[in-house]
C-alpha cells in the first residue's frame, strides 16, 4: 500500500497535500501529514515510524477548505475497486482542489468571484485570463504593457495565478503565483486544447485572433484545471474577450485610494459597500465587476439610466422586482456544482426555487409602463427563459428536504417513481413483519424482553437476555455471545433479511441512478440558465442603484461627450452615508477645457481637500456604471480613464520608498493620461524636501496643463502653487473656507474661489491638542522664517536674528 501511496504522490507537484483515502479516512503521510497537522490542529501520529494523521471521510470538505484556504492545493485518492481479501485495493486521484477552484459555498464569498488567473509574456504582449470555476465564466486579455495586466490583475484578484514556469523572476513573486508548465502556454498548443475544448474549428468566434498571449494563458488555465486539478469542465460554455478600451482603466494605485471596493482602513467604508443594495450574490458580484470595470458608452450608460428612472418613478413594481429577486438564490454556483458533480438534490432544489421566480420577475418587468419601456428590457426580457417546466420537474421528483448525501436515499418523492415505490413498500412491509414476528416470539417463548435487532456484521438477529436462555426454543441458531444476552437467527428471519436489506439497496442504488438522470436534464438546459441567471444579475444591479437612489436622494447625472464636469451640490457617496456627528456639506465642481482645466485647492490640513478631489472621482466613476448620483444636478463628460495619487501613500507592501513609489505612480499618469481623463492629485510632492516636493508639483501641474489637458483637480499644502494661474489661463485656484475665530480655526467644509492665503498648519496642531509652549514657539519660529524669506529690504528692517532658529538655506548670500 505504501508503494502505490508514494507512486501516485510521485505524480503530484511537490507542494500538493495527498489525502489518501483509507476505509473511512483520508490519511495523510510523512511531511504531507507534519503540515496539514499542524494546519489543521488534529493529531499527529506515528506507525512504524511514519508520521501520519486523518481527517473522517465525511467531514473532509470542511477540512480540505481549511487547506485550500491557507493556500495548499489537496490532491484526494480514493478507493476505485472493493476491499477483497489479500488484494490492495486499488487507488488513484479522483480531484485536485486549489484555491482557485473551490466550488463549496461554505467556502466561497457570495459577493465576489473566485478567480484562478494565468498570465504570461510572449514577446511584446501580456496575455492574461481568469476563469471562475463555481460558475463557468472564462475571459480572456491582452496588454503591451506588464504594468497594464497588473492592474487588470488587481481588479479581479484572483485566488491563485498560474504563470509559466520559464517566466519565473517576472511572475512567482504574485500573491497566489504558481508555476505552470511553460509547453501549455504555447499559444499552438494552447488553441488545439481550446478548440477541442468548445468544440470550434478556429477561435475567431472569441475574438481573441489578436490576442496570442491571452490564448497561451487561457490554454494554460484548461489545461491545468483538467488535467492537473482531474475537475470538470463541462460548464465552461463559452470563453470571452475583452480589450483595454471596453472599459474605463482604473488603475491599482486610483482603486486603492478610492476605496472602491476594498477600504484601506479595512472597514466596509467602501464605494460598493454604500452603493450595493443588490438582492442576489450574482447582482453582488456583478456590481463589484462594474465598479472596477466603468464603460464610456454613452448609449449604454443612458439604457442603464433610463431603466433606473423607470423603476423609481414606479415604486410599486420596482418593489415587486425586489421582493421576487429577494427569493432567488445562487444559480450561477449551484449550477456550477451541479455540472462538476459535487452538487447534491439540495443544490437541484435550490435552483428550481430560483428558476420558478423567473417569469414572476418577467411579468413585473412587462408591467414597466410602455412609455417608459426602456430599452434595455428589449434586450434582457427574451434572456430571462422560462425554466418552470424545468424546475416543476424538479420539484416533484424531490422530497422537501433532501439528505446531502447521493447514495443513502431518501431523496425522491414517494409517487415519483413506479419501481422506487415497490421497493420502498417491501422494505416497510419488510420491516412491519419484523416488528409483528418479535410480537410473536415474545409471546411463543414467554420471554417478555426478546428484540428483533440488527448490526451491520450480522444483520437482523434475536437478542436474548443471559436470564431467559432457558426459554430458547430448538429453532434458534446461536450466532455470537455478549456479555448480557445472546443473539440468534432462523431460517425465516434470514430470508426476511435478504428481502428488505436487498430493497433497501436497490432502492438507495435507483435513487442515486435517477439523481444522475435528473441532474442531466438540468446540465442539458446548462447554456440558458447561465444566459438567464447573467440577464438577471444586470436586472438585479440596477434595481440595487435604482433603490440607493431612491434611499439617498441621487439624481440623474446628465452625460456628454464633451470633456466638461459640472456638479452642483455634491456629495460624497461614502461619508455621506456614515457621518455621524456632521451632517456632509455639500460642493459644487466645475471643469472645462477653456477656463477650468487645472483646479488647484489649497486650504489647511484637515478641511476637507481629499475627500472634495476624491468625491468627483467618485462620482464621475459612478456616473460611468450607469448610476445615479448623489448630487442636486450634474453634467458629467464622460472619461476614459480615472487617476487617483495621494502623495506618500504607504505602499510597504511593494518594498519601495514610499517616494518612489509616489513618483512612479505619477508617471504612469504622465505616459497614460489623455485629454479625455480626469486625474486627481492628493498632496503630490510631500514625501520629500519641500523645495523638491514643490518643483515637481509645479512641473506636473504645467504639463498636465500645456501638454496632456487633462482635467485635473490638484490638492495641495503647497499655496506657493497657487501662482501657476497667473501664467496659465485654465488653471483655477479654489480652497477649502474656513473661519478663523479667537486664534482658531472652523472648517467650513465648502469649496470657494480664489486660494487660501495661509496653511493654518499651527492652528491646526493646537487642535491636535499639542501643548501651548510648542504652539507659541512655532508661531515665533513662523514669523523668524516668514521674514526670511521675504526681500532682503524688509529683513533689514526686521528683529536682530536669533541663533537658534532653522534657517532658509535659499535665501542666505
Ligand atoms: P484634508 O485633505 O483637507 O486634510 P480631508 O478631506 O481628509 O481633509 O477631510 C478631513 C475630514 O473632514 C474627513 O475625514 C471628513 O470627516 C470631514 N469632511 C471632509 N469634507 C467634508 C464635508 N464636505 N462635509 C462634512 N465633513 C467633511
Ligand atoms: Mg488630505
Amino acid at each position: 500500500m505504501m508503494q502505490q501511496y508514494h507512486g501516485i504522490k510521485k505524480k503530484l507537484p511537490d507542494d500538493v497535500l495527498l489525502f489518501f483515502r483509507l476505509g473511512d479516512f483520508y490519511e495523510l503521510f510523512f511531511e504531507d501529514a507534519k503540515e496539514a497537522a499542524s494546519i489543521l490542529n488534529v493529531a499527529l501520529t506515528r506507525r512504524n515510524d511514519v508520521p501520519m494523521c486523518g481527517v473522517p471521510h465525511h467531514a473532509a470538505e470542511g477540512y480540505i477548505g481549511k487547506l485550500v484556504k491557507s493556500g495548499k492545493r489537496v490532491a484526494i485518492a480514493e478507493q476505485t475497486t472493493d476491499p477483497q481479501p489479500g488484494k490492495i485495493v486499488e487507488r488513484e486521484v479522483r480531484q485536485v482542489i486549489s484555491a482557485g477552484t473551490i466550488d463549496n459555498l461554505n467556502l466561497l464569498d457570495a459577493n465576489r468571484p473566485n478567480y484562478l488567473a494565468a498570465v504570461c509574456q510572449s514577446g511584446k504582449a501580456y496575455g492574461l485570463a481568469h476563469l471562475d470555476h463555481s460558475t463557468g465564466e472564462f475571459r480572456l486579455t491582452q496588454f503591451n504593457d506588464r504594468e497594464s495586466l497588473v492592474d487588470e490583475l488587481n481588479r479581479i484578484a484572483p485566488a491563485e495565478t498560474l504563470y509559466p514556469d520559464d517566466q519565473e523572476d517576472e511572475w512567482s513573486a504574485y500573491p497566489g503565483a504558481i508555476a505552470g508548465d511553460g509547453y501549455t502556454f504555447l499559444e499552438a498548443t494552447a488553441k488545439d486544447l481550446l478548440c477541442e475544448h468548445f468544440n470550434t474549428q478556429s477561435l475567431d468566434g472569441f475574438g481573441c485572433a489578436q490576442m496570442p498571449a491571452a490564448v497561451g494563458a487561457a490554454g494554460a488555465i484548461l489545461h491545468y484545471v483538467k488535467y492537473l486539478l482531474h475537475r470538470t469542465t463541462d460548464h465552461i460554455k463559452k470563453l470571452t474577450s475583452y480589450t483595454q478600451t471596453d472599459f474605463v482603466q482604473i488603475d491599482a494605485a486610483s482603486q486603492r485610494n478610492l476605496d472602491l471596493v476594498e477600504s484601506r482602513s479595512g472597514n466596509k467604508h467602501t464605494l460598493l459597500h454604500a452603493l450595493n443594495r443588490t438582492s442576489t450574490p450574482m447582482g453582488s458580484r456583478l456590481l463589484r465587476h462594474w465598479i472596477l470595470h466603468p464603460i464610456d458608452d454613452i448609449d449604454r450608460l443612458m439604457e442603464r439610466q433610463d431603466f433606473i428612472a423607470a423603476l423609481i418613478e414606479q415604486p410599486f413594481i420596482h418593489e415587486q422586482v425586489r421582493t421576487t429577486l429577494k427569493q432567488i438564490r445562487d444559480i450561477e454556483r449551484s449550477t456550477g456544482r451541479l455540472a462538476q458533480g459535487s452538487g447534491n438534490a439540495r443544490d437541484l432544489l435550490s435552483l428550481a426555487t430560483s428558476l420558478d421566480r423567473i417569469p414572476e420577475l418577467k411579468d413585473h418587468l412587462t408591467a414597466i409602463n410602455t412609455a417608459h419601456e426602456p430599452k434595455i428590457l428589449e434586450e434582457l426580457s427574451p434572456r430571462l427563459r422560462d425554466l418552470s417546466e424545468l424546475s416543476n420537474h424538479i420539484t416533484s421528483a424531490l422530497v422537501e428536504e433532501p439528505p446531502a448525501s447521493l447514495k443513502d436515499g431518501g431523496l425522491f418523492a414517494d409517487g415519483f417513481h413506479e419501481e422506487l415505490d415497490t421497493l420502498r413498500a417491501a422494505s416497510r412491509e419488510g420491516k412491519q413483519w419484523l416488528a409483528e414476528l418479535q410480537e410473536a416470539e415474545a409471546e411463543r417463548t414467554g420471554i417478555k424482553s426478546l428484540k428483533v435487532k440488527y448490526n451491520a456484521v450480522f444483520g437482523y438477529f434475536i437478542e436474548i437476555t443471559k436470564a431467559n436462555l432457558a426459554n430458547v426454543p430448538d429453532d434458534y441458531v446461536r450466532k455470537q455471545t455478549t456479555a448480557n444476552a445472546e443473539r440468534f437467527i432462523t431460517e425465516e428471519l434470514k430470508l426476511m433479511e435478504d428481502k428488505i436489506l436487498g430493497a433497501d439497496e436497490r432502492a438507495k442504488t435507483l435513487e442515486y441512478t435517477l439523481f444522475i438522470e435528473l441532474r442531466g436534464s438540468v446540465l442539458a438546459h446548462m447554456d440558458e440558465i447561465q444566459d438567464t441567471a447573467a440577464a438577471l444579475a444586470i436586472v438585479d444591479v440596477l434595481s440595487g442603484l435604482a433603490e440607493t437612489a431612491r434611499a439617498f436622494d441621487y439624481r440623474r447625472p446628465h452625460l456628454t461627450n464633451d470633456d466638461t464636469l459640472t456638479i452642483n451640490g455634491g456629495r460624497h457617496p461614502v461619508l455621506d452615508q456614515t457621518l455621524v456627528d456632521e451632517k456632509f456639506v455639500p460642493n459644487d465642481t466645475l471643469l472645462d477645457r477653456d477656463d477650468n482645466l487645472v483646479v488647484l485647492i489649497t486650504g489647511p490640513n484637515m478641511a476637507g481637500k481629499s475627500t472634495y478631489i476624491r468625491q468627483v472621482a467618485l462620482l464621475t466613476l459612478m456616473a460611468q456604471i450607469g448610476s445615479f448620483i448623489p448630487a442636486d444636478e450634474a453634467t458629467i463628460g464622460l472619461v476614459d480613464r480615472i487617476f487617483t495619487r495621494v502623495g506618500a501613500s504607504d505602499d510597504l507592501a511593494r518594498g519601495q520608498s514610499t517616494f518612489m513609489v509616489e513618483m512612479n505612480e505619477t508617471s504612469l499618469i504622465i505616459n497614460n493620461a489623455t485629454s479625455r481623463s480626469l486625474v486627481i492629485l492628493d498632496e503630490i510632492g510631500r514625501g520629500t524636501a519641500t523645495f523638491d516636493g514643490l518643483s515637481i508639483a509645479w512641473a506636473v501641474a504645467e504639463h498636465l496643463h500645456d501638454i496632456i489637458g487633462a482635467r485635473t483637480l490638484f490638492a495641495t499644502h503647497y499655496h506657493e502653487l497657487t501662482r501657476l494661474s497667473q501664467s496659465r489661463k485654465a488653471v483655477q485656484n479654489c480652497s477649502v473656507a474656513v473661519r478663523e475665530w479667537n486664534d482658531r480655526i472652523i472648517f467650513l467644509r465648502k469649496i470657494v474661489q480664489g486660494s487660501a492665503n495661509r496653511s493654518y498648519g499651527i492652528q491646526v496642531a493646537r487642535l491636535a491638542g499639542l501643548p501651548p509652549e510648542i504652539i507659541h514657539r512655532a508661531k515665533d519660529i513662523l514669523a523668524h522664517l516668514e521674514t526670511q524669506s521675504a526681500t532682503p529690504k524688509a529683513r533689514k528692517t526686521a528683529k536682530p536674528e536669533e541663533k537658534n532658529m532653522p534657517s532658509l538655506g535659499l535665501f542666505e548670500e
